[in-house]
């Protein structure tokens, strides 16, 4: 049975389902069933255009690792690495900074799983951030992986705020404002949003967030986290599909389109600051590369072949340029409290 028929019978049968819901139970079948990545799949990221992205990526955790003294034990973490392209060009830019560390990833599709072992050889994997190991440093990366975890939608409606929730239509989904929900919980500058407004929180995303700025605390080591979004809390709807690298309709056969809200790094930060990390950033990924060298790195790469130079180019443009990822995309880092800041976050 499809997603959009289990969910239809689902939905008849015990009434409309809350966005988040709706989301999470859409991006788990579209990431178990396909690799979703590069020009022939629906969408690309930073480090399937260019070899750079992960190498800088593992610089500057091989930089912040050799300021906290070069402490033994550490464990290289992903979460959500697709192909694992990047880990393999930050684990080889690590190595030339005399870092080697045992790879752990956080991944739940079974199909990038395979992907990722023809890349990388010898890795652990886990469901999630709670089995990741217990001691020694961690040096954790995510790109657009906080991206693809339900959010909720919020609606504001007279004096408070409903929960929106996805009914079914004939072969449509459709959203609607459902449930009042108490909106206490909320940033001050977004409670007084006005009538109509969307909110979205990802309860999913602070959790792990939480998660893994306690591991931070307790082992030592550093986070970078990269993603689109806005740097403070804002109302928006921005649940957005994609297929075939083009828009799509999110209400529209869940399942076979990529599902993405903004990440929200004000709710991010302030979640991870509670359990006691520093929370630099967010900056925006053009300056942040910028910052580590991507200039001298491209010309390098160049110099080197001469016939890609074009494309070398390219990539380094659609990397940084701000009307192209250099703006949109922000980096976060979180960062022990004995460990030094990430390079490129001031
Ligand atoms: N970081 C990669 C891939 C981004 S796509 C890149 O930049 O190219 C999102 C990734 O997160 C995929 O690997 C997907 O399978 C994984 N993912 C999505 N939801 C997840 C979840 N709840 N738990 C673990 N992995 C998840």
């Amino acid at each position: 049975m499809s997603l959009t028929e289990r969910l239809r019978r689902l939905i008849a049968a015990s009434g409309p389902i809350p966005v988040g819901e709706y989301m999470a139970l859409a991006n788990a079948h579209y990431y178990a069933t396909r690799d979703p990545l590069g020009a022939g799949g629906d969408f690309t990221t930073a480090p399937e255009i260019s070899q750079m992205f992960g190498e800088l990526t593992g610089l500057c955790l091989a930089d912040a690792w050799d300021r906290a003294g070069r402490p033994e034990g550490i464990s290289y973490v992903e979460l959500g690495p697709g192909r694992g392209t990047l880990a393999a060009d930050a684990l080889r830019a690590m190595r030339a900074a005399e870092l080697s560390p045992p790879v752990e990833l956080v991944e739940t599709s079974p199909t990038l799983r395979a992907q990722q072992a023809e890349r990388l050889p010898a890795v652990r994997w886990h469901d999630d951030v709670a089995t990741l190991p217990e001691a020694g440093p961690l040096l954790v990366v995510a790109n657009e992986f906080f991206d693809a975890l339900p959010a909720r939608q919020l609606v504001r409606a007279g004096e408070g705020w409903h929960e929106r929730v996805v009914d079914v239509e004939g072969d449509r989904f459709v959203p609607e404002a459902g449930r009042p929900m108490p909106g206490s919980a909320l940033p001050a500058h977004v409670r007084e949003a006005p009538e109509g407004s969307i909110l979205e929180v990802s309860p999913a995303a602070a959790a792990i967030v939480r998660q893994l700025a306690q591991r931070l605390v307790r082992q030592g080591g550093v986070a970078l986290i990269v993603d689109y979004g806005h740097a403070r809390t804002a109302a928006g709807d921005t649940l957005q599909a994609v297929r075939g690298h083009l828009y799509a309709d999110p209400w529209m056969e869940p399942g076979e389109n990529d599902l993405t809200v903004h990440v929200d790094f004000e709710a991010l930060g302030a979640a991870a600051e509670a359990e006691g990390v520093r929370v630099l950033g967010p900056v925006t990924q053009g300056a942040w590369l910028t910052a580590l060298g991507i200039d001298a790195r491209a010309a390098a790469l160049a110099a080197a072949a001469p016939a890609r130079a074009e494309e070398i180019e390219a990539a380094h443009a659609r990397l940084t340029a701000p009307e192209q990822m250099g703006t949109l995309f922000k980096v976060m880092a979180l960062a022990a409290p004995a460990w030094p800041d990430p390079a490129g976050l001031a």
